[in-house]
């Protein structure tokens, strides 16, 4: 079985009991060990946790590497994503309260929807 060390700088100094190590005086924490291969961790959206043990040992690597990492893809302008902006009327109701209770009060409402546009 294939592994990884997680890859948080600061793993090691958490002190759970899954990372300490070795015996009687001479106990270490130690970075967390992942193994490959999960179905969590086979799936794209949650792969990078074949790195890292959780989501702060990757936030603190991404904070002490984040001038390297965003130099690996720097953003020097803009993304746009055609859309379209449909604005569509509706029937909808308001209550107006009375003296015998609430009434419903139809009133013609707005709705603004963001369409995407198909480019293909
Ligand atoms: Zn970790």
């Amino acid at each position: 079985m294939s592994y990884n060390w997680c890859h948080g700088p600061e793993c090691h100094t958490n002190h759970t009991q899954s990372r300490v190590r070795g015996s009687g005086d001479n106990k270490v924490l130690r970075t967390i060990k992942i193994k490959q291969g999960s179905s969590y961790r086979t799936h794209e959206r949650y792969n990078m946790f074949n790195y890292f043990c959780g989501n702060n040992c990757l936030m603190d690597f991404i904070r002490l590497h984040l001038t390297s990492i965003i130099a690996i893809a720097p953003r020097r302008e803009a993304l746009e994503t055609p859309i379209k902006v449909v604005k569509e009327k509706y029937e909808s109701y308001r209550y107006n309260w009375t003296e015998n209770g609430s009434e419903r009060v139809p009133y013609q409402a707005t709705r603004t929807t963001i369409k995407s546009v198909d480019n293909a």
